[in-house]
């Protein structure tokens, strides 16, 4: 079986390490804040080039927490790509305003900064730019329509940890960005875990405050917040990891690689590319086919797990009928039944890349 994920098999390769961070945490009982989470904000924040951390429960809590923190005023719009996983859509309508789906572009899948400008209205504060599968927005452009149009941009980095946009690593770019670190992502913890990251000290005060009950002390509490912190277990977890994530970027890019020269030749497949200036996470590798469905079935006959992301775009999903954007003429919507992940992550071998890559081929040439 060649997998689509293998936490366990990861875990083996540095088990020691986990094993010794966890007995740790509990040796101090510090189950709730303290040194780990501390230094692993510490050193998350390095990672990505920002300045200051906030760990939280996790990523859409972390969107959640960002959204409140700017103060956006009543009633606002907030923009988010038509394809994403729900939570870069929830948050908006969770912190109280409305959702505007805009297009991604056909080659990144990243928002179509044209489509944010034809979305704007008087309403529009914010942007939320979701590095999707790992490959930054384009940055540069959204950064100028923000700032000509005054609205925050949000960076939902959630599967991009490590992606670099013009030799600035994403989350450090915007007002304000957020993390997810759920099992399966490119860092990913034991459990639910998040962070946001922001170069704003005010923002960065605002956001730890309500992430842990407005508190200023212990039983002082300055306005009512919330309770989502990142726990002692999670982040020491983390910590461990972290010193890994480099070479597993950097591994994730070979495979793409090894996919791209591999697959290149098959003409009924769409691959991803990789923008100029930027530097891909690759969480996911996501190919276009018409032949999807026939296609997942076919592969995993053949003993390969694939995915899809997301199988239904967002402005299609019965949670936004409201809106009425789903029958709009957007790639997002068109290309939804196209989509199949491949498996990519350092759990795979040269080999197994190999034999997936002839899979496909075997599958298109019979
Ligand atoms: C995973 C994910 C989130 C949510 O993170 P959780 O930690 O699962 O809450 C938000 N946005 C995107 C794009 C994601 O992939």
């Amino acid at each position: 079986m060649i997998k689509f994920l293998d936490l366990y098999g990861q875990y083996q390769t540095i088990e020691k390490e986990i094993d010794g961070a966890i007995s740790r945490v509990i040796k101090h009982s510090s189950f709730i804040g303290g040194e780990e989470v501390y230094e692993f904000e510490k050193g998350f924040a390095a990672f990505q080039q920002a300045k200051y951390c906030v760990g939280v429960g996790n990523g859409t809590d972390a969107l959640e927490i960002v959204l409140e923190a700017l103060d956006l005023p009543e009633k606002s719009e907030v923009i988010v790509p038509a394809n994403s996983f729900i939570a870069s859509s929830e948050a908006v309508t969770r912190a109280g305003y409305r959702v505007v789906f805009a297009d991604v572009d056909s080659s990144t899948y990243t928002l179509d900064p044209d489509d944010v400008l034809r979305r704007i209205t008087p309403k529009t504060s914010a942007i939320i730019a979701v590095h999707l599968y790992g490959h930054p927005c384009k940055m540069n452009t959204l950064i100028k329509i923000a700032h000509d149009h005054q609205l925050k941009l949000i960076e939902d980095c959630a599967q991009a940890h490590g992606a670099e946009f013009e030799g600035k690593r994403v989350g450090s770019i915007g007002d304000a960005s957020t993390f997810s670190f759920y099992p399966g992502k490119n860092l990913g913890a034991y459990g639910d875990a998040g962070a946001i990251l922001t170069n704003n000290e005010v923002l960065e005060k605002k956001c730890r405050m309500i992430a842990n009950h407005g508190r200023t002390g212990r039983y002082d509490h300055q306005f009512e917040g919330r309770n989502s912190r990142l726990d002692g277990l999670q982040a020491a977890i983390l910590r461990v990891k972290l010193n890994y994530l480099e070479d597993w970027i950097n591994r994730r890019n070979d495979i793409a690689v090894t996919y791209y020269e591999n697959l290149k030749s098959v003409s009924q497949i769409m691959l991803p590319i990789v923008a100029k200036d930027c530097r891909h996470a690759f969480h996911l590798y996501v190919i276009r086919t018409k032949m999807r469905d026939e296609l997942k079935k076919y592969l995993i006959d053949k003993g390969i797990q694939t995915g899809i992301h997301y199988p239904i775009a967002l402005p299609k999903l019965a949670a936004y009928t409201y809106l009425k954007q789903g029958n709009e003429e957007m790639f997002a919507n068109k290309s939804d039944d196209t989509l199949l992940s491949l498996p990519i992550g350092e759990h795979l071998t040269t080999e197994e890349v190999y034999k997936v890559s002839e899979v496909i081929k075997s599958f298109f040439i019979i």
